[in-house]
């Protein structure tokens, strides 16, 4: 199994996702895919039976939704994304979380997501975006937002110069560009179960790259059998 615990993977312009630990460590020797094969044996208190029976198994369980083997795998991440990202992830309960508190930390001056493109409004979904707009109107849409950025955090400043408490002088910050940083942990079943929802062409972009990086980076050369499977089986059944 590859051993990609401390690799980190930069995503949109100031955030990154790395992989903090997993269950099983790379250095016990024994790779995820046959950790899943290994538990469901465990039914009939068997173990390894050479890699293209224990593929074959792995696939089947996939296959019929025998989940519960998957739940043996897990990942630890440490995350910095925008509120945005943020927001739409802590929907998913089976992430295990804990977050920058910004009530402790104070917001620095380069902590807000600028993007690199306005996407314009979708006209089949009207949560979702396509296109993007003309380079003139990009150029000066990015002007007003830095600038109301600057304009956010100099009240910021100004409210905490002010004796404000942290808690409170947040209020001044552009809510949903803000970079939060957080530590959070999953199972592979229900990493899987994120992964078709937030790779689907649907997501917000925002969230899209996050799950892209995942799956590429960490998911994938940890567990390439049930990555086989998962694209087998599930990706290619997603609406
Ligand atoms: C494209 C897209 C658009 C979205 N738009 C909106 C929106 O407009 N508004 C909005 O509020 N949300 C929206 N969401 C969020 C969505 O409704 C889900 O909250 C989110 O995707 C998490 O999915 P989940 O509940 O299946 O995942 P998880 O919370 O990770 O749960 C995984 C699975 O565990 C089970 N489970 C977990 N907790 C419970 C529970 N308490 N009771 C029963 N079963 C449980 C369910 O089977 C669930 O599917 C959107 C999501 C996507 C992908």
């Amino acid at each position: 199994m590859e051993n990609v615990i401390g690799h980190r993977v930069d995503v949109l312009d100031k955030g990154w996702i790395e992989l903090i630990d997993m269950m099983p460590h790379p250095d016990l020797g024994i790779p995820g895919d046959l950790a899943i094969v290994n538990a469901a044996r465990v039914s009939f208190l068997g173990e390894s039976k050479g890699d293209e029976r224990d593929k074959k198994l792995l696939f089947y369980l996939l296959r019929h939704r025998h989940t519960s083997p998957f739940e043996m795998v897990e990942f630890k991440f440490r995350v910095r994304a925008p509120l945005v990202t943020w927001w739409q992830w802590v929907r998913h309960r089976t992430w295990n979380m804990n977050a920058q508190s910004g009530r402790y930390t104070p917001f620095e001056e380069n902590d807000f997501y600028v993007p690199s493109v306005w996407r314009k409004q979708s006209r089949d979904n009207k949560q979702a975006s396509e296109g993007e707009v003309d380079d003139q109107t990009n150029a000066a849409l990015m002007d007003k937002l830095i600038a109301h950025y600057e304009q956010g955090f100099a009240l910021y400043q100004e409210a905490l110069e002010a004796g404000v408490s942290k808690e409170m002088a947040r209020l001044f910050l552009p809510g949903f560009s803000v970079y939060y940083t957080w530590i959070t942990k999953i199972d592979a079943h229900n990493l899987m179960h994120f992964l078709r929802l937030r790779l689907a062409p649907d997501a917000q972009y925002e969230i899209r790259v996050y799950a892209q990086a995942i799956y590429k980076y960490f998911f994938k050369p940890t567990l390439p059998w049930t990555a086989e499977a998962f694209e087998l089986y599930t990706l290619s059944n997603a609406e």
